[in-house]
């Protein structure tokens, strides 16, 4: 390798006493800023898109890397993508899952082609699931609720990794870029699963390219941002094929109702997870920590801190999406006009309803799954 590629690689990458972002694992990420500044991301700044979403809106989506070249396909209406991938291991999705199709969303209404993959590879690689038993999932359950979420199956291209021949070449090529030393300044630990996963992923991520090169922007959690920081340094690795950089957009975990960060996979009791039983979940919105005082009186006095709330947050991050209304609800609490006990109850109405919707529409979408036109290798 030359020189000057190696210097550039390892630009983006945290110098050594940051501990890495690992994005297999289940460590609670506290301090955003933090991680925003040790691993030079940008804060997202709001200004630079026209017509954010609300999860843009509200603080959700925090940070970015390298989205001024996506801001600028989208004013001067040129060709890019927006891609993002799931893992099938699971039966359940959850908010964070919610938040990604929210923006896959944005960027195609702006004008992006929208890709889905089905990271059946990786499920099978880290987390020991079989091929079969991922298709099986992905196509009763996580397709239909990403349709059912809404996105649009005529205009979402969706591939499973295992059958892209050609994210598997990329893989294989890529393989021949990168060292084992760099795969560790990434992710900290480097075992062959983990990085035949990363790889793959690299190649998910460029996939849209081959045909085309052109900007794109993936949606995901911070945790996994050492993928798109490998697939840049790759991609500097192969300045002759002139792909673009990825940029990626990343939002913050839904706060567990308990107020711990991480809701994915912090504790059940506390977290919501899709779809779920809404009497389940209006008992964990009961149990809420919220911005209550210590007794009514103080209450209807000096009003709750919706800033210290969870059920607000809810509100804030999924439940409201008119900006005037979450005005309304901030001013009823500030007011002390409200009590949290009142205020819990509607949360849990306005959670069941979306919650019995999604389970419906769940439902009315699996019959579309076997009709959706697969990316496959031809
Ligand atoms: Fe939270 Fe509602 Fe109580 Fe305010 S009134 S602290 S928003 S639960």
């Amino acid at each position: 390798m030359e020189k000057h590629e190696k210097e550039h690689g390892t630009a983006e990458h945290h110098s050594s006493h940051h501990k890495a972002i690992d994005p297999w694992g289940t460590e609670l990420v506290e301090d955003f800023n933090k991680i925003i500044k040790d691993f030079g991301m940008e804060a997202f700044d709001l200004s630079m898109f026209p017509k954010p979403n609300r999860v843009m809106r509200r603080g959700v989506v925090l940070a970015g890397r390298d989205l001024t070249g996506i801001a600028h396909a989208i004013k001067e209406k040129k060709k890019f993508y927006v891609l993002s991938g799931i893992m099938p291991s699971n039966d359940k999705i959850h908010l964070g899952n919610k938040v990604v199709i929210e923006n896959i969303r944005y960027f195609q209404e702006h004008g992006a082609e929208a890709y889905v993959c089905i990271a059946d590879l990786e499920a099978n690689a880290v987390r020991g699931i079989t091929l079969e038993e991922a298709r099986k999932r992905a196509m009763e359950f996580h397709i239909p609720a990403y349709l059912a979420l809404g996105l649009d199956e005529k205009k979402t291209h969706f591939y499973f990794q295992s059958e892209n021949m050609d994210v598997i070449h990329m893989a294989y090529k890529f393989s021949t870029r990168i060292t084992l030393n760099e795969y560790r300044a990434i992710y900290g630990e480097a075992d062959p699963s983990r990085i035949l996963s990363s790889l793959t992923q690299a190649g998910d991520i460029l996939f849209p390219q081959l045909t085309h090169r052109m900007p794109g922007v993936v949606p995901v959690g911070f945790d996994q941002d050492p993928h798109i920081r490998l697939t840049r340094d790759i991609v500097r690795r192969m300045k002759a094929e002139k792909y673009f950089l990825p940029s990626g957009i990343y939002h913050k975990y839904t706060p567990s109702l308990d107020g711990a960060v991480k809701m994915s996979k912090s504790n059940p009791e506390a977290a919501i997870s899709l779809p779920e039983d809404p009497k389940a979940v209006c008992k964990k919105i009961n149990k809420a920590l919220t911005g209550g005082r210590e007794t009514v009186e103080i209450q209807r006095e000096k009003g709750g801190i919706p800033g210290k709330c969870m059920v607000f947050e809810l509100y804030k991050q999924h439940l409201i999406e008119e900006d005037s209304e979450l005005q309304e609800r901030f001013d009823l609490c500030t007011s002390g006009k409200i009590l949290c006990g009142e205020c819990k109850k509607f949360a849990c109405e306005k959670m069941t309803h979306f919650l019995e919707d999604l389970e419906q529409k769940i439902i009315k979408n699996r019959e579309k799954v076997n009709k959706l036109n697969f990316i496959r290798f031809k």
